[in-house]
């Protein structure tokens, strides 16, 4: 079938009647600022820029996105239907270098979420220290259903509405929730057709073979473990034999297992969007993996007993990991959290209420907040951007060496800023990221 073919096909069921709460459901996202993981993290960026005392002009450019583009994105779908989706792409800030951030296609997606990620993206390359700014994009469409050819179509199309906003010196996106490597491999291929030639450094996280780089997949979830390694060793306890659970076995939580089970953890609990599963015993998290192979969900593995999500983040375990969507921790499960180190693999995954609590409980539990704890995956982005501009490749050694250097020297600042400070891990990790950014703006200066 032709790609304008608009004509109505004789099996198409009849339209129903125009639907009053279906056309206010999708109104409902024009109050897409409202979004209290935007307003959540907007707070906490005033806050801690009140507190190292950044220049006020600084402070309020650091609260919006420089720049937000939102897209209609018509797909053509098997079944011959067109399917309108909002996309969006928001360039919070490139102070420190191009704009940098992930692609994420979930149901609820926002403009407000958007921005808080893309907010997020900016301190964590700087508390990384890496010459990049902050972006983030997104689809409001839930993937799962979507066949390989929809996909394929939903992303090159979202490609092309973007197109002026990014490339390898401009902003350069990369896989978060929903999206992975062939997604960025479309991305990449659609850019170069609109180009005339390759382009593979405008994005990262795309296969080893069109020029990613080896430990891009892994990154983020190594990373996690790395940290959450530091920050036992800053308690003066050994990770060996000790017990973690984890929410979210997708690539960031699925890594993070499999690195902290080989370093001689007992994953007692992981859970994803099927339910959770707890084996207090320790799972066999290889034997989880076949198992996820081919039922695609943990749920019903036969070796543990099922466990819902409050459960699992309030288990007495050594470590916990959140590493599924943003707000899962808010004041109440904050108050009943029995782990010592809550290790950030997610992004926002605690409120600002729940953060509040945690504040009040720092003696208890170390938290290892998600600009630090998460940042693997944009180091390894990083690495692959460098060796897509100079065409040569280094070695899965040389990245992961670099990958741990980076992050352990970033853990090391952050406490120092801690001690510094006399303040809780997420309010110094963001004091040093907003540190290192609002020197830059005052570097570079005010334009015109
Ligand atoms: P993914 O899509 O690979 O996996 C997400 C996992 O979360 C899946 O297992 C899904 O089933 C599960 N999930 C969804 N809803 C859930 C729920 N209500 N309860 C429990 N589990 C649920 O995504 P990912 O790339 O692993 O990203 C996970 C988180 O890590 C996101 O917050 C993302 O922004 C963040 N992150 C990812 C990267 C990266 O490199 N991929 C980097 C930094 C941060």
């Amino acid at each position: 079938m032709s790609d304008h073919d608009n004509t109505p096909k004789s099996n198409e069921p009849p339209v129903s009647e125009p639907s009053i709460t279906e056309s206010l459901d999708r109104y409902r996202h024009s109050l897409e600022w409202e979004s209290k993981f935007y307003m959540d993290t907007a707070a906490l960026v005033e806050t801690t820029c009140d507190r190292i005392g950044v220049d006020p002009n600084i402070k309020n450019r650091l609260l919006t996105p420089q720049r937000a583009l939102i897209v209609s994105i018509p797909v053509r779908m098997d079944d011959g239907r067109v399917n309108n989706y909002i996309g969006y792409r928001v360039q919070h800030n490139n102070s420190l270098g191009p704009f940098k951030g992930g692609i994420r296609y979930h149901e609820e997606v926002n403009l407000g979420e958007v921005s808080a990620l893309a907010m997020l993206m900016t301190f964590k390359t700087a508390v990384a220290g890496i010459p990049l700014g902050g972006a983030k994009g997104g689809i409001r469409i839930d993937p799962r259903p979507l066949s390989r050819a929809e996909k394929q179509r939903v992303t090159r199309r979202y490609t092309v509405e973007i197109l002026n906003m990014i490339g390898p010196e401009q902003d350069i996106p990369a896989p978060d929730m929903g999206t992975d490597a062939q997604t960025m491999a479309w991305l990449m291929d659609t850019f170069s057709e609109m180009k005339g030639h390759a382009v593979p450094s405008v994005v990262t996280g795309k296969p080893i073979l069109i020029g990613g780089s080896k430990g891009r997949t892994e990154a983020t979830g190594y990373g996690v473990a790395y940290t959450t390694a530091a920050a036992a060793e800053h308690l003066g306890f050994d990770l060996q034999g000790k017990t973690v659970a984890i929410q979210g076995f997708g690539n960031v939580g699925t890594y993070a297992a499999r690195k902290l089970s080989s370093m001689g953890m007992k994953v007692v609990a992981v859970s994803d969007v099927s339910g959770g599963i707890y084996n207090p015993d320790g799972l066999d998290i290889n034997h989880v993996l076949k198992y996820v192979a081919t039922r695609t969900y943990v749920k019903d593995y036969p070796r543990a007993e099922p466990i819902n999500n409050t459960d699992l983040l309030t288990l007495d375990v050594d470590v916990l990991i959140p590493a599924a969507l943003g707000g899962q921790i808010d004041a109440d499960i904050a108050r009943k959290l029995k782990c010592r180190i809550l290790a950030e693999g997610a992004n926002g995954p605690v409120t600002a209420e729940g953060n509040e609590v945690l504040k009040a409980r720092q003696e208890e539990i170390f938290v290892v907040p998600d600009i630090l704890a998460n940042a693997g995956g944009v180091i390894v982005s990083y690495f692959e951007w460098v060796q897509g501009l100079q065409s040569f490749f280094w070695s899965a050694e040389e990245i992961s060496e670099r990958l741990f250097n980076i992050m352990e020297a970033a853990f090391r600042e952050c406490i120092n800023f801690k001690n510094k400070f006399q303040t809780d891990m997420r309010t110094a990790t963001l004091m040093l990221g907003i540190h290192r950014v609002s020197e830059a703006m005052l570097t570079r200066g005010l334009f015109p």
